[in-house]
């Protein structure tokens, strides 16, 4: 109760005796900190791609470049684009907090079709991993929002290839068990240290082991994803172990199956 942060509101005389009244504001400093932490990330992660797209625009304003580098830089200026594109739409997301959904409908709809009609999207992203789906037989229907289902997707299956190394195995799986409907995303990745494991869905909450810190990132990602699967009455949790890799689980309660 007496923590570090603990701080005396007010000590008053009443007539039988003393009242001494603490607050623990320990969670209003963490929240600070993580505040503060956030805004220099941000800052960070925001400057980055930034000074990219300075750099090649000036040098394409400088210079007359040959067809190809030209094509080449205009390609990092807008890959860096989209990077930004990404982060504020995260930052936004995230601002928006417990109204979440607001703005999205909730419709009737079947998360295996979704994550089949996205799988081409996922090769996409990368030619380096090699990406499988499997789903057991039967449609896999719920009442969700389909744009956050699909954005609690792309977090999970972005992540696992981001801490996954070249030629990594991805398994996107679904089952149906227990009136539960569970997808888990697998990963041969670098694994999340041990300690780090209760931390990793607060927000702006990076585990710190080196590789993480190369790979870029906000740590706004699986926050994300749980403020989703709250929203939907889900529940997400994660296995993992380092130099072996990560298994993340989704589960909703099943509306229908039917084969
Ligand atoms: P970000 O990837 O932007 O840092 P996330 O919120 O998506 O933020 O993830 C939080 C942290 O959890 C990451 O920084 C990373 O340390 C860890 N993490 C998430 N997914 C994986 C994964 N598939 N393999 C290893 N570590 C992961």
């Amino acid at each position: 109760l007496l923590s570090a942060y603990a701080e005396r509101i007010a000590i008053a005389n009443v007539e039988w005796g003393m009242m001494l009244v603490l607050r623990d504001v320990t969670k209003e400093k963490e929240l600070d900190l993580k505040q503060s932490e956030f805004v220099s990330i941000v800052s960070h992660e925001l400057r980055t791609p930034l000074s990219s797209i300075m750099g090649f625009t000036e040098l394409l304003m400088r210079r007359t470049l040959d067809g190809p580098r030209q094509k080449k830089y205009l390609e990092t200026i807008h890959s860096e684009t989209v990077r930004l594109a990404e982060l504020i739409d995260d930052i936004l997301e995230i601002q928006k907090g417990e109204d979440l959904t607001q703005g999205t409908t909730k419709k009737r709809m079947d998360l295996k079709k979704l994550v089949f009609e996205m799988r081409p999207m996922f090769d996409l992203a990368s030619s380096k991993h090699r990406i499988r789906v499997a789903f057991e037989p039967g449609r896999y229907e719920l009442t969700a929002s389909e744009e956050k289902m699909k954005q609690l997707f792309t977090n999970l299956i972005m992540n696992a290839i981001k801490y996954s190394p070249d030629g990594g195995l991805i398994q996107i799986k679904g089952v149906v068990q227990d009136h539960l409907i569970r997808l888990t995303v697998e990963d041969e990745g670098i694994g999340i240290p041990e300690k780090s494991v209760p931390f990793i869905f607060d927000k702006f909450y990076r585990a710190d082991n080196s590789d993480t810190r190369k790979i870029g990132g906000t740590g706004l990602g699986l926050a994300i994803c749980q403020m989703i699967v709250k929203d939907h009455d889900g529940t997400i949790s994660v296995q993992s172990e380092e130099g072996i890799g990560s298994t993340f689980t989704v589960e909703f309660p099943i509306e229908m199956v039917t084969e």
